[in-house]
């Protein structure tokens, strides 16, 4: 009878559906699945609770089908709202009229259907609002019927959050809290009380990614938030967050192999030190969300070590940066060569050495690192030289300062190499005595 349509609050509808009813797949649900969702349902929305502040008040003002107009008080009861619900489900299709703008499968309701029923749509009285022209949406009475029940799996905090997904049954796993939550006490659910829903989504995704076995869930998944209000008074609101699938793919991989990494990698991103986690805003969770690259969170200069697994960085660089592998593996091997020539200085030394790294903010103070560093290799006579100049020449000219991989990528790889090998020994040295002794760069002005 039902299927996914790819519309979010009719997907959210069949997600109420097929939650309520410990299903997967829209073709497995039963027609008493159905009856027994309708009086779920229509118990709830019967109360004042639903109704008046919730219903009417941001999703379906002044909805018949659902009693929330105020004038109904007195004939809001469960049994008359099942009654609409069932109507809706047994409507005759008229062959007349245009294929559903939705589900394309069944002819619109030659009723017309507006805001108060299907959020977001326009009003009576307001045609220009439609795209035929006519008095409101061309909407099938069976799509206009599942959006009924997604007041059930929303999040409200404040604003009603929904989380549409490819594939379908993810949707279903980060909306499952919300039905638990209506369940057990009989409200909406409040999203543990998060008022940002990018964040509740990663806090989400994190957990539910080492729940579910299922690899396949995540590889191609599209995520998209809606974050709106329908409202009986002032005007509808709506923010659209899409997650990018590399980001979907990249914060399942991290929860599941390097979840201590992962965490601290986004306990970087609160601006001043540790806030709610709730409330404000993750320099980690916008960055992601907006493609710019959170390379620097896997470091951590202060204390001079690294935040995640070679493994989580090597995902993170080519899942979602697209770096490729090969160069990857060679600025790797750059940095292990690099450790090698440090690891003959003095712990002194060496963290003054690392410094000019990780203060070189241009270009040539980059090069001059390189440079100093070999010429420390001859007067410590190693043998062989750190890098050869096309070595030299491809890391500095193939991620040149212009191209999309800049060379602070390739800084910040060095860094995290030099600081996962080099940590302890780097810990040990007390920044403020360093550069008084050993300022960045002395050799090149030799
Ligand atoms: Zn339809």
């Amino acid at each position: 009878m039902f299927s996914w349509t790819g519309h979010p609050f009719v997907d959210g509808g069949l997600v109420a559906l097929l939650l309520y009813s410990g299903k997967t797949r829209p073709e497995e649900l039963t027609q008493e699945d159905i009856e027994k969702a309708i009086k779920f349902a229509s118990e709830l929305y019967s109360r004042k609770e639903w109704s008046s502040s919730y219903l009417h008040a941001l999703l379906f003002p002044n909805s018949g089908l659902l009693m929330a107009n105020p004038s109904m008080t007195k004939k809001r009861t469960p049994e008359n709202i099942a009654k609409n619900l069932e109507s809706l489900l047994q409507e005759k299709e008229d062959p007349s009229t245009p294929l559903c703008e939705i589900c394309g499968r069944r002819h619109s309701r030659s009723k017309p259907v507006y805001r108060s029923e299907f959020p977001l749509i326009g009003s009576g009285g307001v045609p220009n609002y439609f795209p035929s022209g006519k008095d409101g949406a061309n909407i099938c009475s069976h799509c206009l019927f599942l959006v009924q029940f997604m007041p059930l799996i929303l999040y409200r905090l404040p604003r009603l959050l929904l989380i549409h997904t490819y594939p379908p049954e993810l949707m279903l796993e980060l909306h499952r809290e919300a039905l638990n939550d209506v369940l057990l006490t009989r409200l909406v659910s409040s999203g543990r009380g998060y008022k940002r829903p990018e964040n509740f989504l990663f806090t989400l995704l994190t957990e539910v990614s080492l729940k579910t076995e299922d690899e396949k869930l995540w590889e191609n998944a599209s995520i998209t938030l809606y974050y709106f209000t329908n409202p009986n008074r002032g005007r509808p609101e709506m923010t659209i967050i899409h997650v990018p699938s590399t980001v979907t793919r990249f914060v399942a991989h991290a929860a599941r192999h390097d979840r201590a990494g992962w965490e601290r990698i986004v306990a970087m991103g609160w601006r001043k030190g540790r806030e709610n986690e709730k409330v404000h805003s993750n320099e980690v969770y916008q960055k992601l969300l907006s493609g710019e690259s959170i390379l620097p969170y896997f470091i951590n200069m202060t204390e001079r070590k690294p935040n995640a697994s070679w493994n989580l960085l090597f995902f993170y660089c080519t899942e979602v940066l697209g770096l490729n592998k090969e160069a990857l593996e060679f600025i790797k091997e750059v940095g292990d060569r690099i450790v090698e020539t440090l690891k003959e200085l003095p712990d002194n030394k060496l963290s003054a050495r690392v410094r000019e790294l990780e203060r070189s903010e241009k270009l040539y103070q980059f090069e001059a690192f390189f440079v100093n560093l070999e010429k420390l290799r001859q007067r410590l006579g190693l043998k062989g030289s750190l890098m050869t100049f096309d070595e030299f020449a491809r890391l500095l000219t193939t991620y040149g300062e212009d191209l999309e991989i800049s060379w602070r990528t390739v800084r910040n790889l060095l860094l995290f190499r030099i600081y996962e090998k080099l940590h302890d020994r780097l810990a040990k040295v007390e920044a403020s005595e360093e550069t008084e002794f050993y300022g960045a760069g002395e050799e090149v002005e030799e």
